[in-house]
């Protein structure tokens, strides 16, 4: 696992723990649950051939309650994946269900729900069901190993029985942010003010900001991204993660994975939107909320990018390198 609780209930991870600093017991990352957790710290591997990077273990899968969010059952995500394999073969649409909390109100019994997807053909897909970010992950790594282009175009997302292909799912270039943005605003008209605009949840890379690096408080920023619109007129799109006060050390000066719901606050947008119709050649500045309520909605991003990347096949999704 590459996440802990502490005892004050700050969330750790791994590459952030240091025994002085964090002294005291070292608790499952999963509020619910009491499992202890020992500090493995890195190591070579296979021959001294790879690194084996650091992580927080538990004795037992069984110390862990059976709802927990945070522990690997290798047991079923390996079948899970044979079944993903073999669906792969057959042709069949993977369907992975995003089983996970992801606001506030989302109660604790719709952990275990399943969601079927309606609108997909009985017998004509297989299903995963992933209660983390490091599940979809993984589903996503053995999707692209065993079916490659192909079987990740057959995949999509479920989330509350309304799907999503993962590659619109997986947000990684500014095209799919400015997608995103101009569906969010499509909303704006039609929304009442009583409510934030928001959409399917989506998979990000979050980097913080270096302001938000070096700051002790204050807003949790990702990279913001500058979109030019009609008639002179530019949006700076910033990237804000709403988290609780128990991951705003985890996660400040991080780069980490997300899933989360994407919000745009109403009034915010509609001035934005009204001022961009009436108007021209103005900078304006709108946030994008991406809501964490749980531990189980970030993981951090292991492999550091190669400091030249690789262009992309035309059309080849890129997928945050995996
Ligand atoms: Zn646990």
């Amino acid at each position: 696992m590459k996440k802990a609780r502490l005892a004050d209930g700050q969330v750790v991870l791994a590459h952030q723990y240091n025994k002085e600093a964090h002294a005291g017991e070292l608790l499952c990352a999963d509020p619910g649950c009491t499992a202890h957790m020992v500090f493995r710290k890195e190591s070579l591997t296979h021959g001294a051939s790879a690194v084996r990077s650091a992580a927080f273990v538990s004795k037992a899968v069984s110390d862990h309650v059976a709802n927990c969010t945070a522990h690997e059952d290798f047991a079923i995500m390996a079948r899970q994946k044979k079944s993903i394999e073999q669906g792969l073969k057959e042709g069949k649409t993977i369907v992975l269900n995003l089983n996970m909390n992801l606001t506030d109100t989302f109660n604790n019994v719709a952990r275990d729900l399943v969601c079927v997807a309606s609108t997909l053909e009985k017998g004509n897909y297989v299903t995963a069901s992933a209660k983390s970010v490091e599940d979809i992950l993984d589903y996503m790594k053995t999707i692209e190993e065993k079916g490659g282009q192909p079987g990740l175009d057959k995949t999509v997302v479920n989330y509350k029985g309304k799907t999503m292909p993962v590659k619109d799912f997986v947000i990684d270039t500014k095209d799919k942010y400015r997608d995103l943005l101009n569906k969010l605003y499509t909303k704006v008209d039609k929304a009442g003010p009583e409510s934030d605009l928001a959409d399917f949840p989506r998979l990000i890379n979050f980097k913080a900001t270096q302001n938000t690096k070096k700051s002790e408080k204050g807003a949790i920023r990702g990279t913001p991204m500058t979109f030019v619109k009609d008639r002179g007129n530019r949006i700076v799109l910033l990237q804000k993660a709403d988290v609780p006060a128990e991951f705003e050390k985890t996660l400040r000066g991080e780069n980490v994975h997300v899933i989360a719901i994407p919000k745009l606050n109403y009034g915010e947008a509609k001035a934005v939107l009204g001022r961009l119709r009436a108007q021209a050649d103005q900078v304006l500045y709108l946030n994008m909320h991406w809501k964490v309520v749980g531990a189980h909605q970030f993981t951090p991003v292991e492999t550091p990018e190669p400091a030249v990347k690789p262009k992309p096949e035309p059309g080849q999704q890129t997928m945050f390198g995996l």
